[in-house]
């Protein structure tokens, strides 16, 4: 019995090869210096703030991913394999992390001036090219079509499959209190024969999201405050949603194949 094989460890996910050609198994840190970001020999501590946060996250990502493939929505979601683990179809990743924003937050904010919580007239799109030595620089359609990144086509399903993805997480969002301020995902390319369809991949968990609270406790004066950004997000929202496992806290590692 081989040791399956790891393809890619990055900042919050590990990839390792899956059961079958065309899958791969994604496996979630609790951090990047979580179980597995060392030789295996020495273990680093997990700090209690992000404890547990790759099980939530594994759950969060499966909840939002099995709702939009319900929907008719195309993802690289498989099925979840336990705490930590899911298998997912594999996918030629658009070297791009695209992010929508609903309401201003952040870099928009400090770019352009724009007062902070302010909704925004339209959902905006940026364009980020997934590259840390670069810093993950905002691009433009231009870059894009220019290094081949993607075509007009690809841009135009980019749109659609963001815009509707904005939709439903902001309606599922909504309905647990919580406004969908920004997220961002990746997308990436599958083929089915000689036909190449865009699919939603890596993940969606509150890494990639910025959330506020619309359920503020109402003050000793009787107001309440204007939302703010929610706290203890990832066990709040897994609270809220309904998908919080009884055992938050247990690290499994990486389980061997069959
Ligand atoms: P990073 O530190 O680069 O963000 P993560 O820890 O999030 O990495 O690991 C996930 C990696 O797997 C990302 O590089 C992402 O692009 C890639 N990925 C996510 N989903 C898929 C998929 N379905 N097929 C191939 N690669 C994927
Ligand atoms: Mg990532």
């Amino acid at each position: 019995m081989a040791r399956r094989k790891k393809v890619y460890e990055g900042k919050a996910k590990i990839l390792f090869e899956g059961p079958e050609p065309g899958t791969l198994i994604q496996y979630f840190k609790d951090d990047e210096n979580g179980p597995e970001a060392g030789s295996g020999a020495n273990v680093a501590p997990i700090s209690a703030a992000s404890e547990g946060k790759g099980v939530l996250n594994n759950r969060l990502s499966e909840f939002f991913m099995a709702g939009l493939n319900n929907i008719g929505v195309p993802t690289h979601f498989i099925r979840r394999l336990n705490m930590r683990e899911q298998l997912v179809r594999m996918a030629e990743i658009i070297p791009l992390e695209i992010l929508v924003r609903n309401f201003a937050t952040g870099g928009i904010s400090d770019r352009l001036g724009i007062p902070e919580g302010m909704g925004l007239p339209r959902p905006i799109m940026e364009y980020y090219f997934k590259d840390e030595k670069l810093g993950t620089p905002l691009v433009t359609e231009e870059h894009i079509i220019a290094f081949g990144w993607g075509n007009q086509q690809d841009l135009d399903d980019m749109v659609e499959l963001a815009l509707r993805v904005n939709d439903f997480l902001s309606g599922v969002m909504l309905g647990v209190g919580v406004r969908l301020m920004d997220f961002r995902i990746e997308i990436g390319r599958v083929w089915d024969g000689d036909y190449m369809r865009l699919i939603l991949a890596d993940e969606i968990s509150p890494d990639s999201m910025t959330l506020w609270d619309l359920r503020q406790p109402e003050r000793a004066d009787g107001s309440v405050p204007e939302p703010g950004p929610l706290s203890d997000v990832y066990a709040e929202l897994a609270r809220r949603i309904g998908v919080l496992p009884s055992n938050v806290t247990h690290v499994s590692k990486p389980s061997l194949i069959n």
